[in-house]
């Protein structure tokens, strides 16, 4: 499980400035579910490359009724999912009644909290400081998220003590890349390599395999048939279903086997309820897709064809996109679906979805179980794609005839040369490509390579990233 963090304190105080710098904005995938969570937006870091959820807050303004009331019973849901609550005050405005009553309020939580006094530029820091001290917290840090300052040490001495035991349970995880080159791989130019490379053993980077198979996430919006979906998977197969501790943050896992092939479905609207205990399970949560993603080898994210593709599908897309999981898509509802409809649903796919063009898509209808069989033998190439085996020759060879048949553009003074490669992980597959002035590398040429790499090492539905470095 990823460490989840949690801002809140009143508007205004820099809870926002604050979350942007954490997601770096780039990065901004901000999954925004209306009606579900109107005041609660979920990005996704990575500090030291160690990713966590971060949620940000509308704020408390100590008014309980209306919208007041409604921001901060999301705030406070948003401290009871998390891990740390960060509480921010503005040392412009100096400790408030309100301050005071934020506290009071997460003292009755119960949970970690430090107190973040924002807003020190240009305050004498020892003053400001000492005033809230008052508020009773053992943590206090003093930054100003809006330069910067003292968020390194908010993260070293805050998040990462108090994250360890978590982030060691997530340290399997891949980190991001700094190469944001996976996203976009449509107007990368063909490339027709040869797939037939020798392999050589000696250095292979072989992915562990667990004795589950691998974990299938079903993800998508609330409604678009995940649900129909999960019971028509397991329909027709002898399953063993176990339930993973059950808390309105976890999905629950479930064993399966297809043609004598494990599986673990990642079943995150929750539907295998049992008995009435379960029933007020929260139907639908952005941080269980979330966690479930991280946790998943194989995304398979459903989209409705009745809504068609909306914005929150691409919130969640673009956070499974960037986790680098293997990913599946299914627009479900196929059925009876006007011809009318169905083109405008596949010319908006074409038109949104690009981004996601090394995923298969499946047009389904869980309701029936029409195409589902595709689905399986796509979430099976999928994941084959995560576990491609790659070593240091065969990458090599291949970075060699991919740049010869392309050289890369002059990169200002000094010409960019790529000389060798080798594996850096799998889930997602990472390619390390070693050169000169491998910074200068323009995005076209990335795509370029990934798109190469991609058709010589024949994999389908899972993102590669590449990290580039520069050779001494
Ligand atoms: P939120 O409502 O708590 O999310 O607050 P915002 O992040 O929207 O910030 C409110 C205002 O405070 C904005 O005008 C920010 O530019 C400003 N602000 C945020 N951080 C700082 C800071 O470190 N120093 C100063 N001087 N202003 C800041
Ligand atoms: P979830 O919230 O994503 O789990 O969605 P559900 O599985 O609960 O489905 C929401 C509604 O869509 C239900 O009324 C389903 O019967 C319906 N539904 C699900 N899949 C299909 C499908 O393939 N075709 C049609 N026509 N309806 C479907």
């Amino acid at each position: 499980m990823l460490p989840v963090i949690a801002l809140v304190g009143r508007p205004n105080v820099g809870k926002s400035t604050l979350f942007n710098r954490f997601t770096r904005t780039r990065d901004a995938l901000v999954a925004d579910l209306p009606g579900l969570t109107r005041d609660r937006q979920y990005g996704h870091a990575t500090l030291n490359d160690h990713p966590f959820i971060i949620i940000d807050t509308g704020g408390i303004t100590g008014g309980e009724v209306g919208v007041d009331g409604l921001m901060a019973e999301q705030s406070m849901q948003a401290v009871r999912e998390s891990d740390i609550t960060l509480f921010i005050v503005s040392a412009r405005d100096g400790l408030t009644p309100v301050d005071e009553s934020i506290a009071q309020q997460l003292r009755s939580e119960n949970k970690s909290v430090h107190l973040v006094v924002n807003k020190i530029d240009g305050m004498d820091q020892n003053t400001v400081l000492a005033d809230f001290y008052a508020l009773g917290f053992q943590s206090v840090s003093a930054i100003a998220a809006a330069h910067g300052r003292g968020v390194g040490k908010l993260i070293e001495n805050v998040i990462f003590p108090a994250a360890n035991i978590s982030l060691h349970e997530a340290s399997e995880l891949q980190s991001e890349s700094e190469n944001e080159n996976t996203a976009d791989t449509g107007s990368a130019e063909s490339a027709d390599l040869p797939t037939e490379i020798a392999p050589s053993d000696d250095d292979a980077l072989v992915a562990e395999e667990s004795e589950h198979g691998p974990k299938l996430a079903i993800i998508g919006r609330p409604n678009v048939g995940k649900s129909t979906l999960v019971n028509r998977l397991l329909g027709e197969e002898r399953v063993v279903v176990y339930d993973m501790p059950g808390t309105t943050r976890d999905s629950i896992y479930i064993d399966m086997q297809r043609r004598n092939k494990k599986y673990t479905l990642i079943d995150t609207a929750g539907v295998r309820k049992r008995g009435k205990v379960n029933e007020a399970v929260e139907k639908f949560s952005v941080l269980k897709t979330l966690q479930a993603i991280n946790d998943a080898n194989v995304v398979v994210m459903i989209f409705d064809a009745r809504e068609g593709i909306t914005e929150q599908d691409l919130n969640l897309l673009g956070f499974a996109i960037e986790a680098g999981r293997s990913l599946v898509l299914a627009v479900n509802k196929w059925d009876n679906l006007p011809e009318d409809k169905r083109i405008d649903v596949k010319e908006a796919i074409s038109r949104r979805l690009y981004f996601a063009d090394f995923a298969r898509l499946k047009f389904i209808s869980a309701l029936h179980g029409t195409n589902v069989g595709h689905l399986w033998d796509a979430v099976d190439e999928a994941y084959a794609g995560a576990r491609v085996k790659m070593t240091s020759s065969k990458l090599t060879r291949l970075l060699e005839m991919i740049v010869a048949k392309h050289q890369p553009p002059a990169g200002g003074r000094f010409k960019i040369k790529l000389r060798y490669a080798h594996p850096g992980g799998h889930n997602p597959p990472r390619i390390v490509i070693h050169g000169n002035q491998t910074t200068s590398l323009p995005n076209s040429y990335i795509r370029y390579l990934e798109k190469s790499f991609r058709e010589a090492l024949k994999i389908v539905g899972t993102p590669i990233k590449f990290e580039l470095k520069e050779s001494v």
